[in-house]
């Protein structure tokens, strides 16, 4: 894997955690995305070449919500650059991981991903991420 790409926390409130995270980074929120098949809103924040990715939930059904519920608001997964995911997903599977899809999935910020089942990382949700190529997808 090349380096934390991302840091996923889920928030109750995007429009109360925006200006938060940026007063706590002293830097804007430089994008904010709708990924309607995740049921998420995002909103996303540079710190040197690590981001920082709000998560609040659309629905009071959703993963994130249910997550708040659960446990509060919070980290919620830690996202590692590849540069293959295809190849990485294979290499995590024999290895004994457990995928949560089965092909790379699209992903906010441009991106490919594919998420690791909690019960095989000691509990923590790992999304692998690949910047999709600009032509041919
Ligand atoms: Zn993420």
């Amino acid at each position: 894997m090349v380096k934390i790409e991302h840091i996923g926390i889920a928030v109750e409130n995007l429009s109360r955690s925006i200006p938060l995270f940026e007063k706590l980074l002293n830097s804007p929120c430089y994008k904010t995305e709708k990924l309607a098949s995740e049921n998420v809103n995002t909103a996303f924040f540079l710190t040197g070449e690590t981001k920082i990715e709000l998560l609040e939930s659309l629905t009071h059904d959703g993963v994130i919500a249910k997550f708040i519920e659960k446990k509060g608001e919070g980290i919620h997964h830690i996202a590692f650059e590849v540069d293959d995911i295809e190849a990485e997903m294979e290499r995590l599977l024999k290895e004994g991981f457990v995928l949560l899809n089965k092909s790379p999935k699209p992903g906010a910020d441009n991106k490919l991903v594919c998420f690791l089942h909690p019960k095989s990382t000691n509990g923590v949700l790992v999304e692998l991420c690949m910047e999709k190529k600009q032509t041919g997808q």
